[in-house]
């Protein structure tokens, strides 16, 4: 396997699709490139590639460009916002003014809202181009993106394999550099476990920290919308424009948004790293325990002490999710009726059949799956036994956390237990599926923040190595993470396949 950038570190020599964010950034304030001859090469690269990977449902070559011609004009004139021109993508749950935008799901195929998402509007305000929204499980439910209703996004590292879920099509189009960068969101993993299958770095916020208003609801106590891209840096310089306090999202935390970019450089001397017992027990792939040992070596090296700890109910998480998660997707989905938008069965005979024709049609597999299951532990009778027990089960994990971030700064174990799996490998088992997360969702119950860093290649597929840090302690997560960066090159490798001929 060849991995492309690494031979070729100089800046200037990249390609324009082999450049970070930060590249990017001082490419265009060099006057090096424009923002529509960047753009332009990665609306070819999507044209040219993204038939194998359909990382993207809706591209938006016209508006791109416009919005690219724009960012040239404001930087001309010497008004250049902090990603002035820099190319983007949008996951597909983001609501976009005039813009289709699906959730993956056949119920929102014809939905073009008419507003943008705080984030949408965020991105728009730092004068950033949205090249396309990116596919992704229909209404983020899935960990392999194989429950879009626009088919399945193929991983770049080995096309037979899955990207991961539920944003993969955001995690594909960055590994394929397709994109420098992407919005996600993560429920319970959604951000980090493609982030780790498909090798590119993802950071899920502290619950409150990115608005979830436009952010089409799954399960809105877990819900959290954050960046992937390559490198630290670039994660930080997309969270930068992504936080905010938005009084339109009642969750959301009044709190000052800090430069991200300002603590990258410290040195991790006296950085206390709790590694979980739990998080390394049966189940974990050898290959992926391996590399995250090696990653905590080199960690140590930079003056880390590892310290082992416990989360007791880390066992508990995922069944307290799959109660916690379905009860509010039920209720949230319930405005899918075929009454105020989306898709609408064709000649009901009456309001009851047109509700049960929409959503048996509208509707997929598994989100019918969820439905039933939320309906169920919510109803009278079942309530106290599901609902009420999960939600204690909850306060018990997020405990678990609160204790050990008495003892240490920040918690590392492996994003998720395995690298990428075949298509197909999972679909008649929920309960398997539901495991690929199991390192991922407790830190949803808790609220805090997590990240996955490519940090090592097992059987030619990418690993990643989770980061979770206390609430609202993203400046340093990304620290250690760019300081991990700094040391390794895992971050810069990239599949085979990707570099073709193009408009460089
Ligand atoms: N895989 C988990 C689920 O299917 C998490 C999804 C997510 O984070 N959106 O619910």
């Amino acid at each position: 396997m060849t991995h492309s950038i690494k031979d070729n570190p100089i800046t200037d020599k990249k390609a324009m699709h082999q450049k970070t964010i930060a590249d990017i950034i001082a490419g265009l304030n060099a006057g090096e490139f424009t923002s529509v001859e960047i753009t332009q090469h990665y609306l070819n690269r999507i044209k040219q590639l993204d038939g194998t990977y359909n990382s993207f449902i809706t591209v938006n070559e016209e508006s791109a460009l416009a919005q690219a011609e724009a960012a040239d004009k404001r930087r001309a004139e010497g008004d250049a916002p902090a990603l002035c021109g820099v190319p983007i993508a949008h996951k597909d749950i983001f609501c976009t003014n005039g813009v289709r935008t699906s959730c993956g799901s056949k119920m929102l195929d014809n939905f073009v809202p008419p507003y943008d998402a705080t984030v949408v509007e965020n991105f728009a305000n730092a004068g950033a181009v949205v090249l396309g929204k990116t596919n992704m499980d229909e209404f983020a439910m899935g960990s392999s993106n194989e429950t879009s209703f626009y088919g399945p996004v193929k991983n770049p590292w080995d096309t037979n394999t899955v990207p991961g879920g539920s944003s993969g099509g955001s995690a594909a189009a960055v590994a394929a550099h397709l994109t420098p960068g992407a919005t996600a969101t993560d429920t319970g993993g959604s951000i980090r476990q493609p982030a780790a299958l498909c090798g590119i770095t993802g950071l899920k916020p502290t619950y409150g920290r990115v608005s979830r208003w436009g952010m089409i609801a799954f399960a809105s106590s877990l819900d959290q919308g954050g960046p992937m891209a390559r490198t630290a840096e670039d994660c930080a310089l997309l969270l930068n424009v992504m936080a905010s306090f938005d009084p339109k999202d009642s969750t959301s935390i009044d709190r000052e948004v800090p430069d991200y970019t300002a603590n990258l450089n410290q040195p991790l001397d006296g950085l206390k790293v709790g590694i979980p017992k739990e998080y390394f027990e049966e189940g974990l792939n050898p290959g992926t325990e391996q590399a995250v040992h090696d990653a905590l070596a080199e960690l140590e090296k930079q003056g880390a002490t590892l310290v082992s700890i416990s989360l007791p109910h880390t066992k508990l998480a995922v069944p307290a999710y799959y109660v916690i998660a379905p009860a509010e997707a039920s209720a949230n989905l319930s405005r899918f009726d075929g009454v105020r938008y989306g898709h609408r069965c064709e000649d009901p005979k009456d309001l009851r059949d047109m509700y049960m024709r929409t959503r048996a049609e509208g509707f997929g597999d598994e989100v019918k799956r969820r439905i039933l299951v939320g309906a169920y532990c919510l109803s009278a009778g079942y309530y106290d036994a599901y609902y009420r027990k999960a939600q204690q089960v909850r306060r018990l994990i997020k405990q678990d956390f609160v204790d050990a971030f008495e003892q240490v700064d920040v918690i590392m174990g492996p994003t998720s237990p395995s690298p990428a799996f075949e298509f197909g490998a999972k679909g008649d088992d929920p309960v398997a599926m539901y495991l690929e997360d199991i390192y991922t969702i407790a830190t949803n119950l808790a609220g805090l923040p997590g990240m996955s860093v490519p940090c090592g290649l097992v059987d030619d597929k990418p690993v990643g190595l989770q980061i979770i840090g206390n609430y609202f302690d993203e400046s340093r997560m990304l620290n250690v993470a760019h300081q991990f960066q700094q040391v390794t090159d895992w971050h810069q490798q990239a599949p085979t396949g990707i570099d073709v001929e193009g408009a460089e």
